[in-house]
Order: structure tokens, then sequence, then C-alpha cells
């Protein structure tokens, strides 16, 4: 992002800064504080892209967040959704996909500070060692994370999930052997492979389009914790705690500073409820996945 827009946003956010500190107290008095949930994909100096940060840039974020916010495990940002009262700031780290360089910088440096991080991976790349093809279009095939490093990863703590066996866009699938695979049978092999039971899920993309009610309830049946999506938005306290709300892991500084000091337009996020969305048909399969509602401008994957 050039010089001159981080300035806009820094300006926009100092200027809303006495508004924006009242509405943060008035949310503490009310037990109303709600919890922020990001998702980072890469974090590597080589090949930076939308969906990479640097590892100054992730590190001077991450001192940012122990500053000024509780950095908790989705378990606990579930506790305090359900609770019906919370009135610290709170951030929960994932990251999408699984790509080999954040064991070198990334990973290492939140085990070291314990920090909780949650880690969704797609199983087909992991264990076949075959990058992205959105990486490989780009001429830039990165590295998945091997299954022993996610095996060692989740015995040092890491909580690993989800993140389908393809990274399909299950938005347009119709309830199918095949979508039951790509949501259920990823992970009972996901479970088997690092020896781990597999608690949270993550859509590929994450947008509304990209959203399924049938996975939601697929996943709700069969004892899952928790299904995130990835179009923003905060989590509200008192609010459903199964489907998490994420906000992009933005590599601009000041974008994140802006969005996690309660943007007002934050609130604005139309909400997916997977309750009353009715299910995909056969007829819908080839609909467009476009992507709608993004406040936090993500690069959704
Ligand atoms: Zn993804």
């Amino acid at each position: 992002m050039p010089n001159w827009k981080s300035n806009l946003i820094d300006g926009y956010r100092l200027a809303t800064w006495p508004l924006r500190k009242l509405r943060l107290r008035q949310m503490q008095r009310a037990g109303q504080v709600p919890i922020a949930i990001l998702f980072y994909h890469r974090v590597d100096d080589e090949y930076p892209n939308g969906w990479t940060i640097t590892e100054a840039g992730f590190e001077t974020q991450i001192e940012w967040f122990e500053k000024n916010f509780d950095l908790v495990d989705l378990e606990e940002c579930q506790r305090r959704i359900s609770s019906g009262f919370n009135d610290r700031p709170t951030l929960s780290i994932t990251f999408d996909d699984g790509y080999a360089d954040n064991c070198a910088f990334a990973l290492p440096m939140l085990l070291q500070r314990k920090i909780p991080v949650t880690y969704f991976v797609t199983t087909y790349h992991t264990t076949r060692g075959e990058p992205f093809p959105h990486d490989v279009e780009k001429g830039a095939p990165l590295a998945p994370n091997s299954i022993e490093s996610l095996a060692a990863l989740s015995r040092a703590g890491v909580e690993i999930g989800a993140h389908t066996r393809t990274h399909a866009d299950l938005g347009a699938m119709p309830n199918s052997p095949q979508l039951i695979d790509e949501v259920l049978g990823a992970t009972r092999d996901l479970e088997s492979l690092i020896d781990q039971k597999i608690r949270y899920f993550a859509f590929p993309f994450g947008l509304h389009a990209n959203l399924n009610p049938a996975v939601f309830r697929l996943l709700k049946d069969f004892g899952f914790k928790g299904v995130c999506s990835a179009y923003g938005g905060l989590n509200y306290i008192g609010d459903d705690a199964f489907h998490l709300h994420r906000l992009h892991g933005d590599p601009c500084f000041s974008r994140m500073k802006n969005w996690l000091t309660f943007d007002p337009r934050l609130q604005s996020t139309k909400r997916f409820d997977y309750e009353t969305q009715p299910e995909v048909s056969a007829a819908d399969t080839g609909k467009p996945s476009g992507r709608v509602n993004q406040p936090s401008e993500p690069v959704a994957h």
C-alpha cells in the first residue's frame, strides 16, 4: 500500500480516536466488547503478495496485539462470546492453508511467546507436498507443510484445524458424497495422520458465496466445536459462538490497527445465518462464487 494511503487511514483513525475510546469504555462497562479473530496465510520475506506478510511486519503486529489484547485460543473466544459478558479487548490468531514457510519464523515465535494459534490445513496438499494452484499460477509454487511438521506443531500446542481435502469451494456444492468427503473424510484422515482430534473447520475462501449451511449442520452433528468464515466482521458477545467470524491478517498495519480499534463500519458487516439459509440444490452448482461484503478487503483463500 502506498504511504499516502496508509497515512490517510492513520489520520482517519486518529481523528476518530476520542469517539472510539468512548465507545470502547461504553462496551467495557456493558460487558459487550466484541472479539476479533484474525486469519493469516503466510509469513515470509520472499514472494510477497496479498496473502503474505513479512517477518518484521508480523512481529510488529504481534507486539502491538500483546500490548492491547488478551491473546486467546478459539475455545476461550467461544467461552467469552457465550458467557454474555466480556469487558476485555480479545483477539485470536489463525492461519489458513498450511505454508511450510510459517515454520521458519511465525509459528516458533508464537510458540515461544505462548500465544495460542489455530492452523487450518488442506489434506491433499499437505499429504502430497503439492503447491496451491493459486501460487502455481503466479509462478511461485510454494511448499505446503508436511504431515510430520503438522504433527510436531500439534504436539507443541498448535491447534490443527481442517480446511477441506482439496481447498474446495463448498459454496455451490450440493449435499453429496463429495461434500461429505471434503469436510468429514479429510478431517478423519487428518486426525489419523497427526494422531490428534480435529475440533475446528475453516471454509476455503470463506466469503458469503463460499459458505454452505449443510456444512455448518454436518459439523455440528459430528461434534465440531466451531466453524470459521473469512468475510470480515467481529464476534459479538451473546451471539452464536459456533460460527466464528474472522478478519484478514492484513499486511498493512495501518489498516489492521484501524479495524481492530473498532472502526464503526465493521458493525455493518452482513452476517451469514446458516440456520435460515436454504440448502444448495444441484441446480445451483454452476453459480458464481462472487466476493461480497468485504469490509477489510480480505484476501480469502
Ligand atoms: Zn484457504
